[in-house]
Order: structure tokens, then sequence, then C-alpha cells
């Protein structure tokens, strides 16, 4: 389709097959990563705005493809989650989470992903404590990362899950906060711990007053109901600055520091211990 133009639909086809093609190739590679041992966690600093101090990380996945390189979690989680691996995974994920937080200089806390397919499954329970119990971690340094989508308004099983979890000491926060359709009955219902603002709202920040509107109103939200507030993707001071000013304590995003390799994050944590 090489004279037809960039807007035919030939072209438009092609692209569409490349990107199936692209798709059907990840995912033989993805059914084999976990047993290769091509995955490792990234771990991003949370830190207290004010003090500066380190207040924990989030885990992210890594898949390190023999060939292709780093392949990005935007591509292969949703793929993952649509070939059920993201139950096998998001269990790796959380078990080397909990191994490597023990080996930090300080009991920080340590944020774990948790896909909707995971969280939905009863086993979530028995896992997550088997992954704390062979790891040594105290329960009450791990917190569970879950998207709305995880939930379910009026399920009892799933309101069990999230109340047995809770009774252990694991906390909760709301991932990716309003970019669902009913974030605010989720919060009524289930006891989080934690709003993690999504970086939507954050991105064109000081300039949209809606985002400013945003991060006020989530801000004091999280107050009166006594949780703490995250905001994500921060990534210039200003945004630093606005987010502070109206009312954001935590800051997660690339101003304040990138996900690190395990390495660094005993580095930084080293760092942050001797003040
Ligand atoms: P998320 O949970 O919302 O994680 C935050 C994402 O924002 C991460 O992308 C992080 O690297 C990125 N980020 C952090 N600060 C900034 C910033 O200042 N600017 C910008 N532009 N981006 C920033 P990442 O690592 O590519 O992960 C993407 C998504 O993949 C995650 O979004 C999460 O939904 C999913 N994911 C990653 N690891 C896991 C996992 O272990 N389990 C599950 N279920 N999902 C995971
Ligand atoms: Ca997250
Ligand atoms: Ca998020
Ligand atoms: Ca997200």
């Amino acid at each position: 389709a090489k004279s037809e133009g960039g807007g035919s639909a030939h072209a438009f086809t092609a692209q569409m097959r490349d990107s199936l093609q692209r798709r059907r190739l990840l995912e033989v590679d993805l059914r084999q990563a976990l047993a290769l041992r091509e995955f490792t966690l990234a771990y991003q600093p949370q830190y207290d705005i004010d003090s500066r101090t380190l207040v924990g990380f989030e885990a992210l996945l890594r898949w390190h493809h023999p060939e292709r390189g780093h392949v990005s979690p935007g591509e292969f989680i949703p793929l993952a989650e649509d070939l059920g691996l993201i139950v096998p995974i998001g269990e790796w994920a959380l078990r080397t989470a909990c191994k490597e937080a023990v080996t930090w200089p300080l009991p920080l806390p340590i944020s774990v992903n948790i896909s909707p397919l995971q969280f939905r499954n009863p086993n979530i329970v028995s896992m997550v404590t088997s992954a704390l119990a062979a790891a040594g971690l105290d329960p009450n340094r791990l917190e569970l990362e879950v998207t709305e989508g995880a939930l379910l308004l009026n399920s009892e099983p799933v309101m069990n899950i999230f109340r047995q979890l809770k009774a252990i000491g694991v906390r909760f926060a709301m991932d990716d906060f309003g970019t669902g359709y009913s974030s605010l009955g989720y919060l009524q219902k289930f006891p989080f711990d934690k709003i993690k603002i999504d970086q939507s709202f954050v991105r064109n920040l000081p300039d949209s007053g809606d985002g400013v509107a945003i991060v006020r109103a989530v801000s004091a939200l999280g107050s009166s109901l006594g949780l703490s507030i995250i905001a994500e993707g921060v990534e210039t001071e200003e945004q630093l600055s606005c987010i502070r000013q109206n009312g954001c304590l935590q800051v997660q995003g690339y101003l304040t520091g990138r996900p690190l390799a395990p390495a660094a994050v005993e580095a930084l944590v080293a760092a942050e211990k001797a003040g």
C-alpha cells in the first residue's frame, strides 16, 4: 500500500494486520515469559511533599523480551488480562515485591497492583496470606492497589475478600480514582485507606481549571473521610506546587522519582535511613 497515502483504507487494514500479528506473536512469548524469568519489578518512590520523606514504593512489572527488548506494561498487561495470564503473573509480582521489600533498610510500605481478574478469585485471600508468610513481611506494610473494575457494588463475595484482607492488616488504595463510573459509590462501600488521583487529572495542571477543582475536591473528600491522597504522574514543579496548594500531601511521579531497579531502591532507602 506504498503509493496510496496514509489515510487510505488499505493503509488502515495493513496497520490493523500488523498490530494483530504483533499481538499474536507477543501472546506466544507471554505464555513462556514467567517460566523463562523475563519479568522484573521496578519500584517508584512515593513522597510526603512537605517533609520530603519517602513514604513508600509502588511495584511495577517490567518485561524484558529477549528479542524485542522492553515491552511496555500498557501493551502486555491488557494482553495478560485477556489471556488470564495476569493471575499467575500477578501472583509472581506480589510474591516478589514482598520478598524484595523485606530486604530494604527501612520498613516502608509496598504497593502492589491487583488486577480485577485476580481480585474476583476467592483464592486471593490465601494467596496474599501465603505471599506475606513466605516473605516474612508484616501485613501492615502491604498495600493493594485496585481499580473500581476489580470491585462490584453489591457483591457479598467481593466484600468478603476485601474485609478478610483488611482484617489481617493489609491496606487498600483506590487506583486511577475518578476515571471510572462510580468511584464515589465504591469509596462509600469499601473501606479504602488511600485514593490515588489519576494522572489524567494532573497532566494539565496548573492551567486546567477543572483539574485544579478535581484535585481540591478529592483532597477535601479524602481528609474528611480520613483517607490519604496521593497524586500520580507529577512531572513538573508547577504541577507539584499546584497539587500541594489544593490539599494533596503525597506525590508519585517522574519529577520526584522514576521507577527504579531493586538495587537502586536499596540505595535510596539506605540514604533515607542515613538522613
Ligand atoms: P498504574 O498502576 O496507574 O501505574 C502508574 C503508571 O504511571 C506506571 O506506568 C508509571 O511508570 C507511570 N508513571 C509514573 N509517574 C509518571 C509520570 O510522572 N509521568 C508519566 N507519564 N507516567 C508516570 P507503567 O509502569 O508503564 O504501568 C502501566 C500500567 O500497567 C499501570 O498503571 C498498571 O495499570 C499496570 N501494571 C503495572 N504493573 C502491574 C502489576 O504488577 N499488576 C497489574 N495488574 N498491573 C500492573
Ligand atoms: Ca497502580
Ligand atoms: Ca494509577
Ligand atoms: Ca493507570
